[in-house]
């Protein structure tokens, strides 16, 4: 609820919302910033949206993020989409601006930004695979298309959604899908594999969204997932010789640019990050 009225607020909504880790690693950002803002989340169900944007007016709230299942369907109730939020489909992060509600999405560069920092490779290089077409995948997709990959390969349980996804991103590069089962040459044949779907997450984390013998250590490979840290599949990934990348990084750069869009300012990542880590070992 927004219940510290000396402070400005910034909001995060989402249905659930009580176990995001958001607010830990946002928190400490500000406070670190010196800013006198405090990051609420908000349970918000879908038919409360139009409601709550009211009342964020009432309250002169400067921005907010937004997490499942809201990321499309907010979209309705703002008065400007920047072009990545268009062209993915999705937002995750607003603004208040000259009075108008701006969408933008951070998601897609917050995960290129945590890959580069965390892995050496050259994008324009790089025979992607991406497993699932949910809106992580939109976001990662789109930054990596647009970055030059390849080649980018998609398979999708729903294969349809694939189908979409790889038809949006055609004019960036080389776009593919195959059904999830028959993946394994694309795998094999691919540089970076992307798992962007909950298969692996807490607490079903026995499970991996592809076989684990189907990686070698010619791979990076890079789960969105980011509890468990590393997942079944990265740890098997490693296992094998490939080099990994975890999904944490990406939560902290989201962020981190959100920030930047709310307040013009850097945000401190290490702080950010640290805090994080330590919150997700509790
Ligand atoms: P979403 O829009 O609901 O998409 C979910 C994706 O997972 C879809 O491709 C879906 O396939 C697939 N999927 C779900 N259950 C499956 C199963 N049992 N077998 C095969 N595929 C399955 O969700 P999202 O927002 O894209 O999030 C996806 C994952 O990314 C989550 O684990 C989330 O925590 C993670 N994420 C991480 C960050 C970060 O900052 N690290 C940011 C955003 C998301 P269908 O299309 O067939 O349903």
């Amino acid at each position: 609820m927004l219940t510290n009225q000396s402070k400005e607020i910034i909001a995060l909504i989402g249905d659930p919302v009580s176990h995001s880790k958001s607010p830990v690693m946002v928190n400490r950002a500000f406070q670190e910033m010196g800013l006198s803002v405090q990051y609420v989340a908000v349970q918000v169900k879908t038919n409360e949206l139009k409601q709550t944007l009211d009342r964020f007016n009432e309250k002169g709230v400067k921005g907010f993020n937004v997490t499942i299942p809201h990321k499309v369907a907010i979209m309705n109730y703002l008065d400007e989409l920047d072009q990545s939020a268009r062209e993915i489909g999705a937002v995750n992060t607003v603004v208040k601006a000259d009075g108008k509600w701006i969408g933008f999405n951070t998601d897609g560069l917050g995960y290129l930004q945590s890959l580069k920092e965390e892995i050496e490779l050259d994008l324009k290089r790089e025979r992607v695979v991406l497993i699932g077409a949910g809106g992580a995948a939109r976001g990662v997709g789109y930054v990596l298309a647009q970055a030059g990959v390849q080649h980018l390969t998609i398979t999708n349980r729903t294969q349809e959604k694939a189908e979409v996804l790889a038809n949006d991103l055609s004019s960036f590069t080389t776009t593919e899908v195959i059904p999830l089962q028959e993946g394994k040459t694309a795998v094999q044949e691919a540089t970076l594999i992307i798992n962007t779907t909950s298969v692996g997450m807490h607490p079903n984390e026995d499970v991996t969204p592809i076989p684990v013998e189907w990686m070698h250590s010619g791979h990076i490979a890079s789960d969105l997932i980011y509890n468990p840290r590393p997942t079944k599949w990265l740890k098997g990934a490693k296992e094998r010789g490939a080099r990994i990348h975890s999904g944490e990084g990406m939560l902290v750069h989201q962020a981190a640019i959100a920030i930047q869009h709310w307040f013009h300012r850097q945000a401190p990542v290490e702080s950010m990050k640290k805090a994080l880590i330590q919150s997700l070992s509790e």
